[in-house]
């Protein structure tokens, strides 16, 4: 390559985004505030890898969702593997309880995530190949108790988002024993209206007519519309399970309404589906969904173990989350001359010791232009070393909010800034 040839920029890969210091302070804000509610119900984090096995997703996911057969960040590695990055969670964890036998630890097991997903998608406003999720999964508890804990710990986090008109869509998919009748049915009424349908969707009344109801297109909502419902094919167990599910819902005094078409995305889930949507944002935007796998185990090899969670967009969430940042609380350093540079690193010390945000830049600068810059940054607190406050051992402290002037030691200062966070916070 010739190297008077103009550098071309590099951007990020389309599909992705950056997280700016800003906004990632959003992020920071919502993911602490996830935490902090997952660890109050005795969650804990399990990081799994970003990156699989490929047959992981065809395993976990349905060989005929479109999450597979569209959708994976898939490429074969220089061992000649192929690898995908996932494309949601719920696989890796149940690999990783698989592999480490957590099975055998007493149950139920209750594990929260948040990280990135890939999904091979046409980006779109909204959307990415990378994006981000909040999940949670419980693993072992077949008691409907725990369907409507994990509805109701997303009620709390979405509260604490400042999340507001939300509602809550609940349903029930069924089980081994009677979806197999209903998917008989719903065949039968998909073909029958076949003509009337998108080619993507006449693909489906072959392949898994159910995922007809996740169809955007009118037409075939209309369509769908008049075809047979899994809720009056539901066998005993899940009659029972689901009505105890909704009683428990009342318990917690949680709004909800049956939606007797919501089957979710995903081939794997067994009795309840549930979704919250933003009203604002229409029913096409949930910003939860979750939902029951009692088979997932077993079918990936694993021992039979019931599982259920739910997941988050981080990227949509925080487009409807109202939380304010709090304001950065720092001391800036307006020193002149070398000696009170130095002087002004050791207090920074001192002053980061006490928990204190410091900023000592290195730039030399008059009194005023230390002042301008320390107003341009925000600064709360100007901590200022002249040759005066160099032979006294004393600092002049500026509350730069208040217009208040201090005088004293570094720790006598750090006393001040510390009473007047403590100030703030109550
Ligand atoms: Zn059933
Ligand atoms: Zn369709």
């Amino acid at each position: 390559m010739s190297s008077d040839q103009p550098k071309k920029e590099i951007s990020a890969i389309k599909g992705t985004h950056d997280i700016l210091p800003e906004e990632a302070r959003l992020w920071q804000l919502a993911e602490a505030r996830a935490r902090e509610i997952f660890e109050l119900y005795g969650y804990r984090e399990l990081r799994a890898p970003v990156i699989e096995p490929t047959e992981l997703f065809e395993k976990g996911t349905g060989a005929s969702s479109d999450i597979v057969t569209k959708e994976m960040y898939t490429f074969v590695d220089k061992g000649g593997r192929s690898v995908t990055l996932r494309p949601e969670y719920t696989p890796s964890v149940v690999r990783a309880i698989i592999e480490h036998r957590l099975d055998l630890q007493s149950q139920p097991l209750r594990y929260y995530y948040m990280g990135p997903m890939f999904r091979y998608d046409r980006p779109q406003k909204g959307r990415y190949r990378q994006f981000h999720q909040i999940d949670i999964e419980v693993f072992g508890e077949k008691d409907p108790a725990v369907d409507a804990e994990i509805v109701e710990m997303a009620h709390r986090l979405l509260a604490r988002l400042g999340v507001e008109d939300v509602l809550t869509l609940v349903n029930s998919v069924g089980c081994k024993k009677c979806r197999p009748a209903y998917g008989q049915e719903l065949r039968q009424a998909a073909l029958a209206a076949r003509d009337k349908l998108c080619p993507d969707c006449q693909r489906k009344a072959e392949v898994n007519p159910l995922r007809i109801f996740d169809c955007k297109n009118e037409v075939c909502r209309q369509v769908a519309s008049g075809f047979p419902l899994i809720i009056d094919f539901l066998c005993a167990e899940c009659r029972d399970h689901f009505h105890k599910f909704r009683e428990y819902l009342d318990l917690y005094g949680i709004e909800y309404r049956v939606e007797p078409t919501l089957v979710r995305g995903l081939d794997y889930y067994t009795k309840t589906a549930f979704e919250i949507v933003a009203e604002h944002l229409g029913a096409q935007n949930a910003i939860c969904g979750g939902g029951r796998y009692d088979d997932m185990v077993r079918e990936f090899g694993g021992p039979d173990l019931c599982g259920i969670g739910f997941a988050m967009g981080l990227e949509r969430l925080l487009s409807v989350a109202r939380i304010q940042v709090p304001k950065d609380s720092f001391v800036y350093f307006a020193y002149l001359g070398d000696q009170a540079k130095k002087e002004s690193l050791r207090l920074a010390r001192v002053l980061r010791s006490e928990g204190i945000e410091c900023l000592v830049e290195f730039r030399d600068r008059g009194m005023k232009a230390h002042f301008s810059r320390a107003n341009k940054l925000g600064a709360d607190w100007v901590l200022i070393i002249g040759e005066d406050e160099l032979k006294k051992g004393k600092y002049q402290l500026k509350d730069m909010v208040n217009s208040r002037q201090f005088e004293g030691s570094a720790l006598e200062l750090a006393g001040i800034i510390k009473g007047k966070k403590i100030l703030e916070i109550g």
